[in-house]
C-alpha cells in the first residue's frame, strides 16, 4: 500500500498499533470479567409445577426439591470466598430446559457449570455418588479433575463412591445440560449426590441438615478446583494441588461391556453356623468394579449390593446357607461402575 506522505503513514501505523494493543487488552479483560474472578453457575437440577420434571420422587424425597435446597447451601458457602461469582440457573419452582440452563451460563460468561441432581434406579438397588463429565478435551481434563475433589467431599459425608464417568450418546456427549455446555465452551458437570430409592443412601439423607452438608461439600469441592481463599482468611486453598487429569486426545468412550472376570470358589463350610467362605476374583479392565452381591438358589435371588474393595481383585467374604436347605447353589455377581455385571461360576455346596 502506498501512503500520501511519510507523515501519514506513521499516523496510520500509529493508529493501527494502538487499535491492535487497545482490542488485546479489551479482549483480555473481557475474557476474565473482573480479573482473577471465577464465575460459577450452579444448575439445581428438574424443576417446574406441571409434574412433567419432578426428577427423581421416593420415600418423600422430591428431586426437584432437594436440588435447590443444595444448590442454595452450596451457593452460600461458595460465597464465603474471595474471587468467585456464583449464579443460579433457577432460584424457584419452574420448569427450564437443558439449553436455557447452558445459556444463561453463556450469558452470565460462566467458566463451570455444576448440575445438581439426585438418583434413582429401576430396580432400587443402586447406591452412592456418581459424577458425570464430557467425554471431550479439556472439558473432560476439568470435569474429571473436579469429579474427584468432588468424590473425596461426599465420601467423608460416608457416602458410597461410584466415580467419575463420561457417557456419549448419537450427538456427543449423552447427558443434554453438558452437551449444550459444552458447545457454549463451559465445562459441565453432573453431581448425582446419592439415590433417593435406597436404604443406605436414605440413612444419610434423613439425618439433620444433610442437603446443607452436601451443598458444603460441593462449594468446598469448587473452592479447592479454583483454589480459593475464604473471606474470614480461615480456609486457603491457593496452595493445594490436586490429582491433574490428561486432556485426552479423542472422545473418551463408556464402557459399553460387562466385566471381564467373575469367578468364585468355595474356601471353607462350616455346617454348625452353615457358613461358606467364598473368594471371588472380578476384574474389568475398562472400569472399575463396585459391587457385589450373591444368591445361594443358583441366581434366581440375589442379596442386596456389597460394596467392593477396587484396590484388590480377589475378596473373600461369608455367605450364610438358610437353615431348611440340604443344598446350595452359590452363584456371585459383580457390577463394574457403569451398572453393567456378570455372573459368576456356580458352586455347589451340600449342608447335610
Ligand atoms: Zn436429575
Amino acid at each position: 500500500m502506498g501512503f500520501k506522505n511519510k507523515f501519514t503513514g506513521v499516523i496510520i501505523t500509529l493508529t493501527l498499533l494502538i487499535s491492535v494493543l487497545s482490542s488485546l487488552y479489551l479482549f483480555d479483560f473481557s475474557s476474565m470479567a473482573a480479573p482473577g474472578t471465577v464465575t460459577v453457575v450452579i444448575d439445581p437440577g428438574h424443576g417446574g409445577n406441571d409434574g412433567t420434571n419432578l426428577g427423581a420422587v421416593y420415600n418423600g424425597y422430591m428431586e426437584k426439591e432437594l436440588t435447590l435446597k443444595v444448590a442454595n447451601a452450596m451457593k452460600s458457602e461458595l460465597e464465603k470466598y474471595d474471587g468467585v461469582t456464583v449464579y443460579m440457573t433457577r432460584t424457584s419452582d419452574h420448569f427450564l430446559s437443558l439449553e436455557d440452563r447452558a445459556k444463561y451460563a453463556k450469558e452470565v460468561g460462566a467458566d463451570f457449570v455444576f448440575s445438581i441432581h439426585f438418583n434413582a434406579s429401576s430396580e432400587h438397588n443402586f447406591y452412592g455418588s456418581e459424577v458425570w463429565c464430557s467425554s471431550v478435551g479439556d472439558y473432560y481434563k476439568k470435569g474429571y479433575e473436579f469429579g474427584l475433589l468432588e468424590q473425596n467431599e461426599l465420601s467423608a459425608l460416608g457416602l458410597y463412591q461410584k466415580g467419575v464417568k463420561t457417557k456419549v450418546g448419537t450427538k456427543g456427549d449423552y447427558y443434554g445440560v453438558i452437551r449444550q455446555c459444552v458447545a457454549r465452551g463451559i465445562p459441565c458437570d453432573i453431581i448425582e449426590h446419592c439415590y433417593l430409592d435406597h436404604g443406605y443412601d436414605l440413612q444419610h439423607l434423613n439425618s439433620k441438615d444433610f442437603t446443607t452438608a452436601l451443598g458444603i461439600s460441593d462449594a468446598t469441592a469448587v473452592a479447592k478446583y479454583f483454589k480459593l481463599k475464604s473471606k474470614d482468611g480461615k480456609t486457603d486453598f491457593s496452595k493445594l494441588t490436586y490429582t491433574t487429569v490428561k486432556k485426552p486426545s479423542g472422545v473418551v468412550f463408556h464402557d459399553t461391556t460387562d466385566p471381564d472376570t467373575c469367578s468364585i470358589q468355595v474356601l471353607a463350610y462350616d455346617s454348625a453356623s452353615r457358613n461358606a467362605l467364598i473368594e471371588l476374583t472380578a476384574k474389568d479392565k475398562q472400569s472399575p468394579i463396585i459391587y457385589f452381591s450373591y444368591s445361594h438358589d443358583g441366581g434366581n435371588t440375589f442379596c442386596p449390593l456389597g460394596m467392593w474393595d477396587r484396590t484388590k481383585d480377589t475378596q473373600s467374604f461369608n455367605i450364610k446357607i438358610p437353615s431348611g436347605k440340604s443344598s446350595a447353589n452359590i452363584v456371585v455377581r459383580a457390577y463394574n461402575n457403569y451398572e453393567l455385571f456378570k455372573d459368576s461360576n456356580g458352586v455347589a455346596i451340600e449342608t447335610r
